[in-house]
């Protein structure tokens, strides 16, 4: 058969046009080399500068015109953007990169002297009883929402979970008219020890963010409920009350119509670890993160990752470790460059690493060992924890023994959503850092391309 793949050729491809993404792909095309910029999403920014269509920018403004910005110097300094482009395979340490159009499902190959994967993170939950209720959803999903279509996810809202995250989400719903019935913290970071304090105050402008949500949310008396947490979500055909279970080991129920649970991010590293880099876990002990250096060369030659997909450090780091990972391969690609002074940039990462530590210290993750047998885990193939423990316990204690005997994990998400609930759940040691083998195609593609494309391995 005829290889139908559309092939191009570029420096570097850098995969991902979120801050990590686009501030590389600025400094790497004004250093000269050809870039080519492949995200998923119909629009660059990825989660920080989002996009909002053009009416509701007419309507409403801007949406944080800094992107706007960042993204106008990209496309101006000739960088070869390809939106709607996923990115499903690679091989040859990145060299070469298989995509798909994600409306058509045309196939497409990338050949590059260097890659840099910048594909971000997601979001984290864990299963309670209910979950699987129509109006429980991520708080990504209900800030997306509230920012992009200025939609409120319910008219009265409960937000848990964990990490500073929840806050940005709070005033975005209020500001589309949401009323927020309470933010369930599961930690207590807003009356932290003493050693957080010293930390956060190296942080001047982290903290006055923080400062300035804390008093939106006090004007609009919403209560902040620390070391409480979600213990199941009621409804017959949507959400209607939730359980608290509260500090003093009461619970009380509150009514709602939508229910935001997250617990921060998961780095999404599928494209380095199909490429063999080197991994360690993540402060949290549940992920497997590349192992890099301070200007993220993997272990994989010509490899480079940054931003969130590196370790969740926010976007300002995201930012600043784009800009290194860019030197860094300039330094590779066009060694006859003059040397660029970095140190600013270097002292600034290291700062904002820090601060990432200080969140990872305020704001830990719950165990996974209280889920209840019949919660179910695995969304895809409808797979409880229950079943999972079963299997566990007749000798299919590992990730990938588990996912054979039960199929948690087979499903389309590949294990996107459950994967570190299994590895928790069959692993001998809570919180043991295992995850899925990461395998082509690493998202689902239509079948008419991969029929089309039946050369590719
Ligand atoms: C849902 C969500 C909402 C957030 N909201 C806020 C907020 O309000 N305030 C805040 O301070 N921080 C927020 N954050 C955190 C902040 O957005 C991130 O720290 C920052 O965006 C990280 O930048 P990044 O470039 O590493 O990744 P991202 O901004 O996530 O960009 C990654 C990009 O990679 C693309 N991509 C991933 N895989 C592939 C692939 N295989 N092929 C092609 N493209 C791919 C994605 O489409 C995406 O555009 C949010 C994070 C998430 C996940």
């Amino acid at each position: 058969m005829a290889d139908v793949m559309a092939e191009s050729e570029a420096d570097v491809a850098v995969i991902g046009g979120g801050p990590a993404g686009l501030h590389a792909a600025l400094v790497l095309a004004r250093g000269g080399l050809s870039v080519v910029l492949l995200d998923e999403s119909d629009t660059l920014g990825g989660q920080y500068y989002k996009r909002r269509a053009e009416q509701l920018t007419a309507a409403f403004g801007d949406f944080r015109p800094r992107g706007t910005e960042l993204i106008r110097q990209v496309r101006d300094s000739g960088v070869d953007c390809r939106t709607g482009t996923l990115v499903w395979g690679a091989e040859d340490g990145g060299r070469t990169l298989f995509t798909s159009d994600v409306r058509t499902g045309a196939l497409g190959r990338v050949n590059t002297r260097a890659t840099l994967a910048a594909t971000g993170a997601y979001e984290r939950s864990l299963p309670f009883p209910g979950w699987t209720l129509p109006g429980v959803v991520t708080p990504g999903f209900a800030l997306h929402l509230a920012t992009m279509d200025r939609v409120p996810v319910g008219q009265r809202v409960v937000l848990a979970g964990t990490g500073p995250f929840l806050l940005p989400v709070a005033c975005a719903l209020l500001e589309v008219g949401a009323r927020i019935e309470a933010l369930v913290e599961l930690n207590h970071p807003y009356r932290p020890g003493v050693s957080s304090i010293g930390g956060a105050l190296r942080q001047p402008a982290r903290l006055a963010e923080a400062a300035r949500y804390l008093l939106t949310l006090a004007r609009h008396g919403v209560r902040v409920e620390q070391g409480s947490r979600v213990l199941a979500a009621h409804g017959d055909t949507q959400v209607t009350a939730v359980d608290i279970g509260q500090e003093d080991g009461s619970v009380k129920q509150l009514e709602t119509d939508a229910l935001c649970v997250g617990f921060g991010f998961r780095p999404s590293t599928e494209l380095p670890r199909l490429l063999g880099c080197a991994t360690e876990p993540d402060p949290s002990g549940t992920e497997q993160l590349p192992i890099v250096d301070a200007d993220g060369a993997t272990s994989v030659d010509g490899l480079y990752v940054a931003g969130d997909c590196a370790g969740i450090a926010g976007v300002h780091a995201a930012g600043v470790r784009g800009q290194l990972a860019a030197h860094a391969i300039l330094r590779r690609l066009s060694p006859e460059r003059p040397t660029v002074r970095l140190s600013g940039l270097r002292r600034r990462a290291r700062a904002l690493d820090r601060f990432a530590e200080l969140a990872d210290r305020l704001y830990p993750l719950p165990t996974t060992a209280d889920i209840p047998d019949e919660t179910q885990v695995c969304r895809c193939e409808g797979v409880s924890a229950g079943e999972i423990r079963q299997a566990a316990a007749t000798g299919w204690n590992d990730l990938h023994g588990t996912k054979a005997a039960t199929r948690a994990g087979m499903g389309p998400c590949q294990g996107r959503e459950c994967g570190h609930i299994v590895a928790a759940l069959a692993g001998r040691n809570e919180g043991a850092a295992e995850c899925f083998a990461a395998r082509m195609p690493i998202r689902p593609l239509p079948m008419a391309a991969t029929v089309e494309g039946q050369e590719v391995p």
